[in-house]
């Protein structure tokens, strides 16, 4: 199947259409030479890289003249959590990876004995990833770079990534034909980034090769180095859902406000589904999480849930790859369902945003992503205008600022 698929590829690649080069990209390539040679890369492996290269412009997240940016799709920030964290999603998810955690039992072992990561968080991120390595990636890595670095709207991130990838190649850990990507560049079971395969990647099976994109244990010892990297706590868990007192004030749910996790236990927040905390757990400091508002499931975010967030930047990713970890080795739902609400439209976000920005309650990016931030600032918006506060961003708060 693969060969094929490098045949096929080899002839897109050298079809006519394919030599119909465009000059701007020629030049811009060419401008990219010097920075990859200072970085190692042989004009040899460039030339193969880029031979008959030219943009992908039906790739997400592209910046060009007389053409909306079209959305990155990150349905992180465009779903409710209802939507994203779906119960049908978590069951089917939960069951394969009870499989696989018995299949892959030994690696998982040794994964958390050296990087301390449970064997649960590991399945999870893969499960949410790619689908615990069934998701075929849908462009050559190589080609996926060299747009998002010469029409992307983040050019110098990926302009550097492009020119990490080019020594991947050089190297030989993959082959250009096998090298494929997500459109944003992520490659192999965990969707590891170029810079990420310098920073991350392990060979676990030890047969001489990091190969992320082929070997389950190197892929997932890969993605485990990495949020040790990051922070992770060994025998701690991600987060824990709570019960909030009834007279809870939602705009204390942000990062900066943190407490014991036994403090807020005092305070009246009740764990859910009767666990209970031991002493090291009772002294970490976490903070209080909503990512529904009032209106859903609340929890108390410790270290662990934010090496996540550094993982992937938003709430809902964490809430999902965390629930799943837990649902895998104990298949229960959240105890307290998510409530029906509606997610405003980005562009009314970033109105809010401004909006909380000039009355000084928020000083964070405006980039119309309801996040922690953004929902605590509107429920101090709420609180000083005598609204109801319940921290979640809907068009009669919008309209009411607008007046
Ligand atoms: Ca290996």
């Amino acid at each position: 199947m693969l060969r094929i698929a490098a045949l096929v590829l080899a002839f897109a690649l050298t079809s006519p259409a394919a030599h119909a080069a465009d000059a701007a990209f020629q030049k811009w390539l060419a401008g990219v030479w010097p920075e990859a040679q200072q970085q190692g890369v042989s004009r040899a492996t460039f030339d193969r890289a880029t031979r008959d290269l030219e943009p992908d412009l039906s790739l997400p997240d592209l910046d060009l003249p007389g053409r909306p940016i079209t959305g990155a799709a990150q349905a992180e920030f465009v779903q409710t959590p209802a939507e994203y964290l779906k119960e049908s999603s978590f069951d089917r998810l939960a069951e394969r990876g009870r499989k696989l955690l018995e299949q892959h039992r030994a690696t998982l072992t040794k994964i958390e004995q050296r990087f301390g990561v449970p064997p649960g968080i590991v399945l999870a991120i893969w499960g949410r990833e790619t689908g615990y390595g069934t998701a075929k990636m849908p462009y050559p890595a190589i080609r996926a770079l060299a747009t998002q670095a010469y029409v992307g709207r983040r050019k110098d991130f990926f302009r550097n990534e492009f020119i990490l990838a080019l020594k991947i190649v050089q190297e030989g850990h993959v082959s250009l034909a096998d090298m494929r990507s997500s459109w944003a560049g992520a490659m192999g079971h965990a969707q590891i980034l170029p810079s990420g395969f310098y920073k991350y990647a392990i060979d676990l099976d030890g047969d001489g090769k990091r190969d992320i994109w082929n070997s389950v244990p190197d892929a997932l010892a890969s993605l485990a180095n990495h949020l040790k990297t990051d922070g992770w706590q060994a025998g701690r868990r991600w987060a824990y859902e709570v019960r909030v007192p009834k007279t809870v004030d939602c705009t204390i749910a942000e990062p900066s406000v943190t407490l014991p996790l036994g403090e807020w236990v005092k305070r009246g927040y009740v764990l859910a589904r009767a666990r209970t905390l031991d002493a090291g757990e009772a002294a970490e400091k976490a903070s209080l999480l909503l990512p529904a508002g009032l209106y859903g499931p609340a929890f108390l975010a410790p270290k662990n849930y934010f090496v996540l967030k550094d993982y992937n930047y938003s709430d809902l990713y964490v809430l999902f790859v965390g629930h799943l970890s837990d649902r895998i080795i104990d298949p229960k739902p959240f105890e307290q369902p998510w409530g029906k609400v509606t997610q405003l439209k980005s562009r009314d976000l970033e109105a809010m945003q401004k909006r909380l920005t000039e009355l000084g309650i928020y000083r964070d990016k405006i980039d119309g992503k309801a996040g922690m931030l953004t929902r605590a600032a509107l429920g101090a918006y709420q609180k000083q205008n005598g609204l109801k506060v319940d921290c979640w961003p809907t068009s009669a708060v919008l309209d009411h600022m607008r007046r």
